[in-house]
């Protein structure tokens, strides 16, 4: 596809999220139906064109569990991304229209994540990052940007697939997000909320928690929004992303204190390094399996927690892959 504002008709809005909004839209030229995300950039056309630079990897994309990539292109001020539809929405949406989500189906949606991170590691952020390594080292340092699992950006279709999309391929996309961030981001593992370097690990976290948050229809901590934000002071300055080839500006006292009335908006994040991590409960409900495996992705050391295609091998994902649950059957629900 050659993508061009004009050829794009409107048809709905999807969603809002935190970098922008998400339309249904038409490509009229080949009446191919879209979702385009609109992100409003506030950066220099420069780094406006290494952002979309980053972005065509994802025209290297080919995965059953990754949502297709069509294109990307300037639209002043924001860039737009084009991708495949999921015309049943994200689970997050899924689960609040019908409750929550029975666990064979949750157990499927983790075999679904845990390819598409595998797939997106070892053919793109290995293999294919260590062909580009000039490249990427220019454009966004050494640290690979995270992949933002959550259940707003895993997606279901009416043929019963799922697949994740949002995840992080343009380093720079994420920075000039990250700059104007405001929101909530519970989903961060304990390592990333403390700043250290983001490892595969970082998505196995986010995993057991939307898993969690599926099987029991709600996000599993406690609605912090009436807290004040007085842990956090012990992570100031570390919830920005890593910018390893550029150090951060030492940034003077009018940024903080605006920085900190940002944070003040947020909920607080000391609790998901402080507190025993959440699990699948009451105890007994759900099948041993599944528990022992959302235990594991919730391990507060990375060091000690999986790396998704170690998880592929846990008896409740190779249970998951042989059972005949028929998703197109359960898509067709709702
Ligand atoms: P955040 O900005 O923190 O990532 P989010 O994922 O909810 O939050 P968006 O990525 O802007 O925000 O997406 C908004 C909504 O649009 C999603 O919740 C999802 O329901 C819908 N959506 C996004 N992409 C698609 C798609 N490819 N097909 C169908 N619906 C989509
Ligand atoms: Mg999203």
């Amino acid at each position: 596809y050659d993508l061009r504002d004009e050829d794009l008709k409107d048809l709905n809005e999807l969603g809002q999220g935190n970098g922008g909004s998400v339309k249904r839209v038409e490509h009229v030229p080949t009446h191919t139906i879209m979702a385009k995300k609109i992100v409003l950039i506030d950066a220099k056309p420069s780094v406006r064109k290494q952002i979309l630079r980053e972005l065509q990897i994802m025209h290297n994309c080919h995965s059953d569990y990754i949502v297709s990539f069509y294109g990307a292109f300037l639209s002043d001020p924001n860039i737009c991304i084009c991708m495949e539809f999921a015309d049943k929405g994200s689970l997050d949406g899924i689960y609040k229209r019908i409750g929550a989500i029975d666990i064979e189906v949750v157990a499927l949606v983790a075999l679904a994540v845990l390819e598409g991170l595998t797939y997106l590691y070892d053919v793109h952020r290995i293999i294919h990052r260590g062909m580009r390594l000039v490249l990427y080292l220019t454009a966004s340092g050494t640290h690979l940007p995270p992949l933002d699992i959550k259940p707003s950006n895993i997606l279901c279709n009416s043929k019963g697939q799922i697949k994740i999309c949002d995840f992080g391929v343009s380093g720079e996309l994420i920075n000039s997000i990250a700059d104007t961030f405001v929101g909530t981001s519970t989903y961060m593992s304990p390592e990333r909320i403390q700043g250290a370097q983001y490892t595969v690990k970082s998505d196995v976290w986010s995993l057991g928690i939307s898993l969690i948050e599926l099987a029991l229809g709600r996000f599993p901590f406690a609605d912090s929004s009436s807290d004040d934000d007085s842990d956090l002071s012990e992570f100031e300055g570390t919830l920005s992303p890593s910018r390893p080839m550029e150090l951060p500006p030492s940034k003077s006292k009018k940024e903080r204190d605006e920085k900190k009335a940002k944070k003040n908006k947020r909920k607080s994040k000391g609790h998901i390094v402080n507190e025993p991590a959440p699990r699948l409960t009451p105890e007994g409900r759900f099948s041993r399996m599944a528990e022992e495996f959302v235990d594991g992705c919730l391990l507060k050391d990375p060091d000690v927690r999986k790396t998704p295609k170690e998880l592929l091998q846990h008896e409740w994902i190779l249970h998951a892959k042989s059972s005949n649950f028929d998703l197109e059957a359960w898509a067709s629900t709702f």
